[in-house]
């Protein structure tokens, strides 16, 4: 049995924080500080981008499209913003109304596919009913979708050539590898198949020399597969469904879940007390996944300028 430990210890050192309490941590669950690698991924772009901008005159440029007023959306998309000028990117922000057309959406995409100060173009999801997710996804100019939604950008991932990675999954292999936790020859489990986590990170995982299994609400005894699992994966959307006794002592669990409780406060899929004396390692809600998912928009985005440097 493990137990949990506020303190990131079991970090390399490229994360900051040294391995001294290894040997006091050994038999102990590491709480996984997504905050923490965020900020340092956050610090290592701002340098770069301030080299690209004194070496070459390159500012990075991220649009992100917000259509109607969903409070959530507003708040990702504020955050977005705030972390683009802190790392010293351009950022331009279209708030449209509820109502908009896909046509007069997709107009100021082929726009922004356009125009060379932008180097990404995010889209905030969901999007209002009349108009077609897939359909704003492909009018995204693939070497500008810093999400890695697009049909291309999930065929590369599909054969082994990826070019934008969804921002998520490759989140939780960055926080897995700043902590060093082997990927090859492990048993993940996947909780979760959607094609903006599950389905991606699978392809990630494979492409690392894992064992895959990806589970949904048709898996028959989920609790017998889970327990099989060296990595765990919960991204199901649904409150602290991944309790002990579905963890194998000693497994890497990281928690994608966002659910809000009764009193409005955020929590993961996982049942983080009971679960974190069994892992050997595991991610909180919030301070885990989130602020990865941003920290990946932000290096995809500065990626897609470097390689626009490259072509022209
Ligand atoms: P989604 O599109 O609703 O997909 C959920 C997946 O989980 C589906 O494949 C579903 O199976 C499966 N599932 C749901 N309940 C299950 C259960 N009881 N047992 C087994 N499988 C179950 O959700 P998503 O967009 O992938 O997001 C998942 C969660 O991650 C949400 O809480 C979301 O807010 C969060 N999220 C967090 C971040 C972040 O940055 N931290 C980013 C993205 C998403 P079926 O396919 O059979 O329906």
């Amino acid at each position: 049995m493990h137990s949990p430990q506020l303190a990131a210890g079991n970090v390399n050192s490229h994360a900051g924080i040294s391995k001294s309490e290894e040997v006091i941590l050994e038999d102990m669950a590491v709480i996984i500080d997504g905050d923490k690698i965020a900020k340092d991924i956050r610090n290592e772009i701002k340098e770069k981008t301030f080299r690209l901008k004194k070496t070459q005159g390159i500012v990075p440029g991220l649009a992100v499209i917000l259509v109607g007023e969903d409070p959530a959306s507003q708040i990702y998309v504020r955050r977005k913003k705030e972390d683009c000028g802190e790392v010293g990117f351009l950022s331009r922000e279209f708030r449209l109304p509820v109502d908009t057309e896909e046509g007069a959406l997709c107009a100021i995409i082929e726009e922004l596919n356009r125009d060379r100060e932008i180097h990404g173009i995010l889209v905030q999801l969901p999007l209002p009913k009349q108009i077609g997710t897939d359909v704003v996804i492909e009018a995204i100019d693939p070497h500008k979708d810093v999400d890695g939604f697009h049909p291309y950008n999930m065929g590369r991932l599909f054969t082994g050539d990826p070019y934008h990675q969804a921002c998520t999954p490759r989140g939780i292999i960055e926080l897995m590898d700043r902590y060093e936790l082997p990927i090859e020859g492990k048993r993940a489990v996947i909780v979760g198949r959607s094609t903006i986590v599950g389905k991606p990170l699978a392809m990630m995982f494979l492409s690392r020399h894992a064992t895959v299994t990806v589970c949904h609400t048709r898996t028959q005894q989920l609790p017998a597969i889970t327990q099989q699992a060296e990595i765990l994966v919960a991204a199901a959307g649904s409150l602290e469904m991944i309790t002990a006794d579905m963890v194998r002592d000693g497994a890497v669990v990281i928690d994608v879940g966002m659910n809000r409780r009764e009193n409005g406060k955020l929590a993961g899929d996982v049942a983080f007390p009971e679960v974190s004396e069994k892992a050997s390692h595991i991610t909180p809600v919030p301070g885990g996944v989130g602020p990865m998912t941003r920290a990946m928009l932000l290096l995809n985005t500065y990626r897609a300028a470097l390689k626009e440097k490259k072509k022209s």
